[in-house]
């Protein structure tokens, strides 16, 4: 009988305390766990023959044990705006989708949590898909390395992506252990060394795991907020039914409290007749008065399956001005790399759905 092979482990999945307690574990001494992280997410050496300042016996070690395992790239594409999209696939056939948007002072990377997502949301593509399963910590961080590889450096010397935001495919607070992992890998110095400011997490709203992850990373927040009453948030965000607005305002409010100047991004898609009117500005001005909050206008981006339209600029220039004349910060996004499918909720990578959604959509349309 031949033994199986052993499976190596894959350095992509360890944050600093998981690679230290492994090469403790293996006899050696911890700042070796700096050396490695810096040589893979800093130079982009897989391979451990590289590794100049670990001895030979050490590399021939590694080797044999560990390795640097990374998604696939499938396919890259670059928009006229410049924004970038991969497709990425990983092990088991499944596919997520990574976007890159350069800006003239930023360039922020657009990262996935989960294969497909389970929430659902009316007006987003991947809520389509159906779901698979969570991403790995290496399946998360891989697709930063990969992007990091691709984008390079500024002339300073610094990453070109300035900025990382979890508002891919996937809800990132339902994958919370693997999102915090690759979260302490983005801030760590020897890693990507980005500041918590230049982390965003993006949720529809999971309120337990937003008071976990203020004590062990609290990093930017946006939420998806898009109604500003249940009624109508319980169409365009299932979850909401678990867990609704007010609940929900209260638990961001605790998120930064303590810190005046930190403000929570609200997020509101903008469908043309559904939640666009004058007086659904002047409910969410009401909701948000006093908090520390600002909001986020996202142009509806369309896709096949889609029933909502984008509301007319118009429309979204006078939601805005009412925001606005109440107090609060309102920024309308740029829609970018439309023309890739790259856009907010356009993100569809290819997922052996595991909620048999599409099936059920297609039989109620049978019944219907
Ligand atoms: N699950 C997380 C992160 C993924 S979605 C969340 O819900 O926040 C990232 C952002 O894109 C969210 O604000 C989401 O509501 C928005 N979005 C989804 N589909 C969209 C679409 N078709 N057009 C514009 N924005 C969309």
């Amino acid at each position: 009988m031949t033994s199986s092979p052993v499976k190596k482990t894959n350095l992509l999945d360890l944050d600093r305390e998981a690679m230290v307690d492994w090469f403790v574990q293996m006899g050696e001494r911890s700042f070796r766990a700096s050396q490695v992280m810096k040589w893979i997410h800093q130079r982009g050496v897989t391979d451990f023959d590289q590794m100049t300042d670990l001895n030979k016996t050490l590399r021939a070690a590694l080797a044999n044990i560990a390795e640097i395992g990374l998604p696939e790239i499938v396919s890259e594409q670059r928009s006229s705006d410049g924004t970038y999209k991969w497709l990425l696939r990983l092990e088991g056939g499944n596919c997520i989708e990574t976007v890159y948007i350069p800006e003239t002072e930023r360039g922020t990377l657009c990262i996935s949590s989960q294969v497909g997502c389970a929430l659902e949301c009316s007006f987003c593509s991947t809520g389509y898909q159906g779901f698979n399963r969570n991403l790995s910590v290496a399946e998360i961080v891989g697709q930063i390395w990969l992007a990091h590889r691709v984008i390079g450096f500024r002339g300073d010397g610094r990453s070109k992506i300035t900025n990382i935001v979890l508002m891919g495919m996937g809800e990132p607070l339902l994958n919370f252990d693997k999102v915090v992992k690759s979260i302490n890998v983005m801030l760590d110095d020897d890693a990507y060394g980005l500041s918590k400011r230049r982390v965003t997490l993006s949720t529809a709203g999971v309120i337990p795991a937003l008071e976990r992850l203020r004590e062990v990373a609290d990093v930017s927040l946006a939420v998806s907020l898009h109604a500003a009453d249940d009624a109508l948030r319980n169409v365009l965000v299932p979850l909401n039914k678990k867990y609704p607005i007010k609940a929900l305002l209260d638990a961001c409010e605790a998120y930064v409290a303590g810190s005046p100047r930190k403000k929570v991004t609200y997020e509101y898609v903008m469908l043309e007749g559904v939640n666009d009117s004058v007086k659904q500005a002047k409910q969410l001005a009401g909701l948000l008065q006093g908090r520390q909050a600002k909001v986020n206008l996202i142009p509806f981006n369309p896709f096949p399956e889609a029933d909502y339209k984008r509301s007319p600029q118009s429309s979204i220039d006078r939601f805005r001005d009412i925001l606005v004349a109440a107090g609060l910060v309102t920024i309308t996004r740029k829609t970018r790399g439309e023309d890739i499918d790259g856009a907010c909720g356009q993100l569809a990578g290819q997922i052996v759905d595991k909620t048999r959604r599409q099936q059920r959509r297609m039989s109620a349309t049978e019944r219907g």
